[in-house]
């Protein structure tokens, strides 16, 4: 490390800030976030700047001398002017203090890094100057990371600190504080809920102790692959979980959000076999929560859309348990998005059809002719071991067979590949291009339109 990360101890001092521009500005709205008092030498100020002295926040010195610079935590020179920034700098040194010279990195003793703020929780990130924009990645997946609330829950707790020395015994603190940090008064004070949280910690010190863990379990939506479609929900609950399970269908870089300790289980259905029948899923998942285990059973897309939500949701509340659905971004959404189009097209498709090509075995074929009309974008699911006999329903229902079709496979991943044809090549457009599941295949009927006329099958 060329550069160390402290804390400076800023109350009771004072920081200098040599320059009256938009620089200087900068700096003092990121020193207005301390406690240190702000001196602003220059012989002028810009509007924001000599606002903070009419309001008292900091003071404005108009001639420079070595003595404003004794003491100070913090210099911090912007005069937009080379020759008189390494004047100052040296002057600032010969009064012994840490300096920073704005945009000069060789004049700087200290470099100020990005900051994720939720004081008194701060994180300070830096690369060194070698990759700001790496910085500045980091730090948004910080602030999703760190709910705004967190500041005011680790303020709390340090006013509470006292007390809790006071009634938890020694051994039973760092198990108390994380209950506190990721348990019920976390979640409650996430969700804005700062009275409830306040509650729960006062009565586990009343009790000498929190209530024994209860078990939840949440179905969650893992979305279509792409990591960063998740929601900031499912994001959560990935976190806190004690064991997740998860579908052949969920992205591992998905799977590399969740908690590092996690437990992973694999409950997929690979094609052909089924070593992870429904009743064992359901199973397993409410023997968890049981234990007092945070359960999150992660499904792809949406777990409300052709994921037997209503079978998990059943045992779990069979059992008793707590269970929470967080909804994700299905296929179909995300398919779409990748064709540069939406799902609807006012005018033209005024209805968007979800359905499956796949449906309970010895249920009858879905009735295809029956959901496209015109007017309609049919999103078919699991549909590629099936295109053959819908396009005969279809066909023999006289629906047009030109009708356009386009068909995403691995929708926000890697390995996302697009083809369009029409209904009527469908079932040989999907052999010759070999596409896989999984794959949403779209048929659009756009009113006022027998057909639309498209070039052969492309890819
Ligand atoms: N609950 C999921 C659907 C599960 S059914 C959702 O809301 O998306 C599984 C089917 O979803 C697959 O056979 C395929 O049709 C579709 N699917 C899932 N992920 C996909 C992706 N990344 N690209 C295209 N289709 C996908």
């Amino acid at each position: 490390m060329k550069t160390f990360p402290m804390f400076l101890q800023m109350a009771g001092r004072h920081v200098v800030i040599v320059g009256g521009g938009e620089q200087a500005a900068q700096k003092a709205r990121l020193m207005l976030k301390t406690e240190a008092r702000l001196v602003l030498v220059a012989p002028e100020l810009d509007p924001e700047l000599s606002d903070l002295v009419c309001q008292g926040r900091a003071e404005q010195v108009t001639t420079l001398s070595i003595d404003v610079f004794r003491g100070a935590a913090l210099v911090f020179v912007a005069t937009g002017c080379v020759g008189l920034d390494y004047a100052v700098h040296a002057l600032a040194k010969e009064a012994g203090a840490l300096v920073n010279v704005v945009d000069r990195p060789a004049l700087c003793d200290a470099v100020t890094p990005s900051l994720v703020d939720r004081d008194p929780v701060v994180v300070a990130i830096s690369t060194e100057g070698t990759a700001p924009v790496l910085a500045r990645l980091i730090k948004s997946q910080m602030e999703t990371l760190l709910e705004p609330a967190l500041g005011d829950l680790a303020a709390f707790a340090g006013r509470l600190r006292p007390a809790v020395a006071r009634v938890i015994p020694r051994q039973e603190r760092r198990f108390f504080w994380n209950w506190v940090f990721s348990g019920p008064p976390r979640q409650a004070m996430a969700r804005g809920a700062a009275r409830d949280a306040s509650r729960l910690v006062k009565d586990a010190l009343a009790d000498g102790g929190p209530a024994p863990v209860q078990g939840a379990i949440a179905l969650v939506g893992a979305g279509p692959g792409a990591a960063d479609l998740l929601t900031l929900r499912a994001l959560r609950l990935l976190q806190e979980a004690d064991v997740i399970y998860y579908d052949r269908l969920v992205d591992p870089a998905v799977l590399e959000l969740a908690r590092r300790d996690a437990e992973r289980v694999f409950v997929g259905k690979e094609v052909g076999a089924c070593a992870w029948p429904q009743d064992r899923i359901n199973a397993v998942i409410v023997a968890a929560a049981k234990q007092g285990r945070k359960v999150v059973r992660l499904k792809s897309g949406d777990p409300g859309i052709f994921g037997r939500l209503e079978e998990e949701c059943a045992a779990a509340r069979a059992a008793g348990m707590p269970v929470e659905i967080v909804p994700g971004i299905t296929a179909a959404s995300a398919a779409a998005a990748s064709l540069g189009r939406g799902l609807t097209e006012r005018g033209a498709t005024d209805r968007v059809m979800l359905a499956t090509a796949t449906c309970k075995p010895g249920d009858p074929d879905p009735d295809w002719a029956g959901m496209l009309q015109q007017g309609t974008t049919l999103a078919v699911y699991m549909g590629v071991q099936k295109a053959a006999t819908m396009v005969r329903h279809l066909s023999n229902a006289g629906i047009p067979m030109t009708l356009p079709v386009e068909i995403v496979s691995h929708a926000s991943t890697a390995r996302e590949t697009g083809i369009t044809c029409t209904l009527g090549q469908l079932t040989d457009a999907l052999h010759a291009h070999g596409v896989a599941s999984p794959a949403i295949i779209f048929i659009r009927w756009a009113k006022g339109s027998t057909a639309l006329a498209l070039p052969e099958c492309a890819a």
